[in-house]
């Protein structure tokens, strides 16, 4: 006797008629044909189901701040980086954990269960920290909320950063951040990469560093990052978010960086939205992409996940909370529209980022946590080239959000009477 079995359904893989048996929150089984009853059974209808969607980067202190105190009018990073300083010493622990919790309830509608968010100390009352690690408490029930301590300002430009990144980390926040290439100079750049690898090491943390979201070739602090990950014994658990440089940078010298990110078992963190919204700024034509190299880091066996960064803040005025927008997003920018692209660009949404964040019973796998979506599409490809309505975002085996299945209705003689947008990949095609 199970509590849940989904019948029917096609996996990540790509096998189908697959029954999914859930025990007490956790995968039991998953086969054909699974005859043993349960307290609840959902027909999965042949659709795809799949481990929940993860972001490993977001900045969920700035999400739904848009328009506070004023637009961005140039668009740029730098004015974005200038209107959050302007916002920041007006913020409320209150109106901060209200924002996070109304954004966390929509991520939840679109099936997206984890989420690494950046939380800004560069304003010493630690308001920010506070708020969202209340937030990581009250959304535990439903959503995974990790927390980086990222110094937005610089580690070294102002007096009482550094000090403020330490007490976020004593008050609980998990993961190291950076942001070397907007210290005032190379160096500092340099050190303050070793000075928070230091830290990450002292206290056996992981670090995320926003590292060389810049177009400028010379920005290199991600070689300086992949150098103190193995100085340190960080392998495995150092991520470079953004890394836009390297889209600019001279191939000769991307030949020799690649292998070093492998050697220090470094993740990347692309957030292809944000990247080709804010890069290639100071570009006339041809513009730039400013999208980092997915396509060769998967290639160099680079553990590669996809984030949004931001939904409806000084940066990004737009975003939907829904991962598959991104994954949408680098398939374009990446020309990556084969059909084992897109498998490999679903993985980045999904168990890659879970790898990064280190989550552990994460996966559809017997033995892991009962944590699943289904999408009215068939396979991985067909979910970004749709980004569907998620029928059913399941947590530890409870239904926690639905939505119907979009169907449109045709009034249109001699033609058929519904559409149903999952239904039209062509069978060659798949
Ligand atoms: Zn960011």
């Amino acid at each position: 006797m199970f509590d849940l079995i989904i019948r029917n359904a096609t996996l990540p893989d790509g096998r189908t008629g697959q029954d999914i048996a859930v025990r007490e929150g956790t995968i039991a089984a998953i086969e054909p044909g699974i005859t043993a009853d349960a307290g609840e059974v959902i027909d999965a209808g042949g659709l795809l189901v799949t481990p929940p969607f993860v972001d490993p980067h977001f900045h969920m202190d700035a999400t739904l701040s848009l328009g506070l105190p004023r637009m961005n009018r140039s668009g740029t990073l730098l004015e974005g980086i200038a209107l959050w300083g302007e916002l920041r010493p007006t913020l409320t622990k209150e109106a901060l954990i209200d924002r996070a919790l109304r954004y966390c309830d929509l991520a939840i509608s679109k099936g997206l269960l984890a989420v690494r968010s950046h939380v800004d100390v560069s304003d010493p009352r630690l308001v920010t920290a506070e708020a969202l690690l209340e937030v990581r408490d009250l959304v535990a029930p439903y959503l995974q909320l990790q927390l980086v301590a990222f110094p937005q300002d610089g580690y070294y430009r102002e007096p009482g950063i550094t000090e403020a990144l330490t007490r976020a980390l004593d008050m609980g926040v998990e993961v190291v951040g950076g942001i070397p290439h907007f210290e005032r100079t190379m160096e500092d750049g340099a050190r303050s990469v070793e000075a928070l690898c230091r830290i990450a090491a002292d206290r056996g943390l992981r670090v995320d560093m926003h590292c060389d979201e810049t177009d400028d070739p010379l920005s290199r602090h991600v070689e300086t990052l992949a150098a103190q990950t193995v100085r340190f014994g960080l392998q495995g658990r150092v991520a470079g978010s953004h890394l836009t440089s390297m889209h600019s940078m001279d191939n000769y010298y991307v030949s020799k960086l690649l292998p070093l990110m492998a050697e220090a078992q470094m993740a990347a963190i692309p957030n292809p939205l944000i990247n080709m919204m804010l890069q290639g700024r100071h570009d006339t034509y041809p513009k730039r992409r400013g999208l980092t190299r997915i396509p060769q880091m998967l290639e160099m066996g680079i553990n590669v996940g996809l984030g949004q960064d931001c939904v409806m803040d000084p940066w990004y005025s737009m975003g939907t909370g829904d991962l598959l927008d991104v994954a949408h997003m680098a398939v374009h920018a990446t020309q990556m529209g084969s059909i084992d692209d897109k498998r490999a660009l679903f993985d980045a949404v999904t168990v890659n980022s879970a790898r990064i964040m280190g989550l552990e019973g994460y996966g559809l796998e017997p033995g892991c946590h009962a944590d699943m979506v289904i999408l009215q599409a068939t396979d991985p490809g067909e979910a970004i080239r749709l980004r569907p309505n998620r029928i059913k975002v399941i947590r530890r085996g409870k239904t926690i959000a639905e939505t119907a299945p979009e169907v449109s209705t045709l009034m249109l003689d001699g033609r058929p009477g519904q559409v149903d947008p999952a239904a039209y990949a062509p069978k060659a095609a798949q």
